[in-house]
């Protein structure tokens, strides 16, 4: 049997970029996906790169959000050079539309708390708004414009990943999935996957909402899956710039024309089919931020499922168990955090220190800490 330096469960955005990131330290990397890697949550995102917080739960991501962001130009550069293939990085800055009638209140709020976290916001009148986004609707009041917020494709990214940690010497096996941890004693000695084991020193477990289904890992990653319906809209009507938000949708534009929005929020297990109720719920959030949208044509709609942690904030680091790290539960942020996930992963593995803090995100914190 072949003996690895690492084995990653899970070929998706976190594991691939863990695994291109490893190979181009030199250490032997295979990673095995049950299934073709890169066609779960990281095909199913909407892409934005935002570290703000969606709630004050949140708060604590901050910090990794934007060290993940400060990483991003870099990052794109090195995997589009690697890979050849291109990931449609937008750094355009995001948008975010208010509604209510009592703006301003809202509006210094907002730009309080975003500047008390280190995050950039400037407040925008209405027709200033229009002006940087004309098909915004009328009954927009105010906005905030965050400039250094960004978006990509997220297909293509991942895409490119993989391409690339292929051409850095990983080894990837599509159609075997890890069944369990290979433990050995205080140890993990590698995986066991459907018809034979896999040895290496370090075992990252990257398998998104199904990480948990793996024997060994739930009390480490108690994810499960939050299903997020997404549709995407072309049309010569409408014309946006940047990534828009209202308190009910976003709609994410790509290079190539079209324009995303999205995204329910659902607890309905493993389910991803694409429901009359969801897309009601878009398509009018979607119409009311950008009016020129009601003819616009629906090419696409689809569902995903992230990993969500109990706390909703990533699973990080090392376990209990020698050689075993978790790097799922990344949740609604996943694509944002891809390149400080893998850089921390890497440190940890070849030098036995992480450059920032990531205690907060241990997977220790879900069970009671053995000694
Ligand atoms: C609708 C939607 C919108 C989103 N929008 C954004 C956004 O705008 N910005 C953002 O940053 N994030 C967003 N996210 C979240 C982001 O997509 C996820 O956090 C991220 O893709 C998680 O990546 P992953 O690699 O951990 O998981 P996944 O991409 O789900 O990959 C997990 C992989 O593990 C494999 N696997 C499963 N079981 C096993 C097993 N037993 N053994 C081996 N492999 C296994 C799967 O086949 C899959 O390939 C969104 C998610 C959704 C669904």
């Amino acid at each position: 049997m072949k003996k690895f330096d690492v084995v990653i469960a899970g070929g998706g955005v976190i594991g691939g970029s863990i695994a291109l990131e490893l190979s181009r330290s030199g250490l032997s990397v295979a990673l095995f996906d049950r299934q073709q890697p890169g066609q779960e949550a990281s095909w199913a995102s909407a892409g934005i790169l935002s570290p703000a917080p969606e709630s004050p739960g949140m708060v604590s991501m901050v910090p990794l959000g934007r060290a993940s962001m400060a990483l991003y130009p870099e990052f794109v550069a090195q995997v589009e050079e690697i890979s050849g293939m291109s990931t449609g990085f937008r750094p355009k800055g995001t948008l975010e539309a208010l509604f209510s009638h009592d703006t301003n209140a809202e509006l210094s709020t907002i730009i309080a708390l975003h500047n008390g976290l280190g995050l950039k916001a400037e407040p925008l009148r209405a027709e200033d708004a229009r002006e940087l986004e004309p098909s915004l609707s009328e009954e927009v009041e105010a906005a905030v414009l965050r400039p250094e917020e960004a978006s990509i494709d997220n297909r293509a990214l991942t895409a490119a990943i993989l391409q690339a940690a292929k051409r850095r010497g990983a080894e990837i096996f599509s159609g075997d999935g890890a069944k369990a941890i290979w433990r050995e004693g205080k140890r993990c000695a590698g995986l066991v996957l459907q018809n034979e084991k896999v040895e290496a020193n370090w075992t990252v477990i990257a398998a998104g909402c199904f990480s948990a289904t793996i024997d060994g890992i739930a009390p480490y990653a108690p994810v499960r899956p939050a299903k997020g319906q997404m549709a995407s809209l072309r049309t010569d009507d409408v014309k946006i710039e940047r990534v828009l938000w209202s308190e009910k949708i976003y709609l994410v534009p790509r290079n190539d024309g079209r324009i995303l929005a999205g995204a329910t929020v659902e607890h309905a297990g493993f389910d991803k089919r694409v429901t009359a109720g969801g897309m009601e719920k878009i398509l009018a959030a979607a119409i009311d931020l950008a009016p020129g949208l009601a003819n616009a044509r629906i090419e696409e709609t689809w569902a995903g499922l992230r990993p969500a942690s109990p706390d909703h904030l990533p699973i990080l680091g090392p376990t209990d168990i020698d050689g075993l790290l978790i790097a799922t539960g990344h949740f609604r942020s996943g694509i944002l955090l891809t390149p400080i996930t893998a850089r921390l992963i890497r440190e940890w593995i070849t030098e036995q220190r992480v450059s920032v803090d990531w205690e907060r995100f241990s997977p220790l914190r879900f069970s009671v800490r053995r000694e």
